[in-house]
């Protein structure tokens, strides 16, 4: 497919910081929209000529775990980012497994919608599963860890949910009123004990029941288990950056606190989530706040990494 819409994702800022120059070039990217230029001969859904979305992982559609809206555990799929071959922040993709993967878009390429559909690739989907897997409900309070893409697309994905007390907790002002716009009815700008503090003051003490961790440092977690009420559930979708962390007597076991998330399936979300973006209810592109060609993918990168930048959209 050639790529007509993609971006940078807070998830590459972790091989962006880390990645060694001796491990060789690798394609990067994981969100994109395109249009199908070419088809192989096992592909029957697609068309040359399509415009399609494409999740951050390749699926099947057909294997356990996809029929069970899985995507993200496919047996015969995987991370764009784990193929150094293939990415999206580039003019063209080979997708493998293209019927199960894509997803059709029913405008044109040059739609003012491009930046929400886009969404729906990663960071969307990813902020609605973090409050699915923590069971977000009319009678639910949340909190919202980091203010990045994610952190704000969960609290707009809380509010669709209809969640009674949506708590963001960042630093940014311009990003926190974002999560106000989306539906945020407390900011908390403190970190730590006295950001734990602050949600707690703010929920009769307790806590609230579900905590979305969009961020995947250990003071992100640290902070979950700070102001999750017993009885609930932390939801994590920030990548991890650890792999060891307090689950014992006091931190989890005491208070029956469930721990939840792990990769999003975007492509089980993707046909649910369109709709109130192609009846313009919901914009969940305003995220993106530059936009850049492909020569100027590296300083998005730099801007987004010194927080300069929310999101980069690319256009190829
Ligand atoms: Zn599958």
């Amino acid at each position: 497919m050639r790529v007509t819409a993609s971006c940078v994702c807070g998830s590459d800022l972790w091989p962006y910081g880390s990645m060694s120059p001796v491990d060789g070039p690798a394609r990067m990217g994981h969100e994109f929209i395109g249009i199908v230029e070419e088809t192989g001969s096992d592909v029957r859904t697609l068309a040359k000529g399509d415009l399609v979305v494409a999740p951050f992982a390749f699926s099947d559609g057909t294997c356990d775990f996809c029929r069970e809206g899985l995507h993200t555990s496919c047996v015969h799929g995987t991370f764009w980012d784990m193929e150094p071959d293939e990415g999206g922040q580039a003019e063209a993709v080979r997708v493998p497994l293209a019927d199960g993967t894509l997803v059709k878009l029913p405008v044109a390429a040059d739609s003012a919608l491009m930046p929400s559909l886009l969404t729906l690739s990663d960071v969307f989907g990813t902020g609605y599963h973090a409050a699915v897997a923590g069971g977000v409900t009319e009678r639910t309070r949340v909190t919202v860890i980091g203010d990045g893409a994610v952190g704000l697309l969960a609290v707009l994905s809380a509010k669709m949910l209809g969640a009674e007390q949506i708590v963001l907790m960042g630093r940014h002002r311009t990003r926190t009123d974002l999560g106000r716009e989306f539906g945020a009815t407390d900011v908390v700008a403190a970190r730590g004990e006295e950001g734990i503090e602050r949600v707690r003051e703010l929920t009769g003490g307790h806590g609230t029941h579900v905590v979305i961790e969009a961020v995947g440092t250990m003071p992100a977690y640290e902070q979950a288990v700070g102001v999750v009420r017993p009885g609930g559930v932390i939801s994590r979708v920030g990548v991890p950056q650890y792999e060891e962390a307090p689950i014992g007597f006091a931190s989890l076991f005491r208070h029956n606190i469930r721990l939840a998330g792990g990769p999003a399936p975007a492509r089980a979300y993707a046909e649910e989530l369109m709709p109130a973006i192609l009846d313009g209810a919901i914009e969940p592109g305003k995220v993106f706040d530059a936009t850049t060609d492909l020569d100027g993918v590296p300083a998005g990168y730099q801007d987004m990494a010194d927080r300069k930048t929310l999101k980069v959209l690319i256009k190829p």
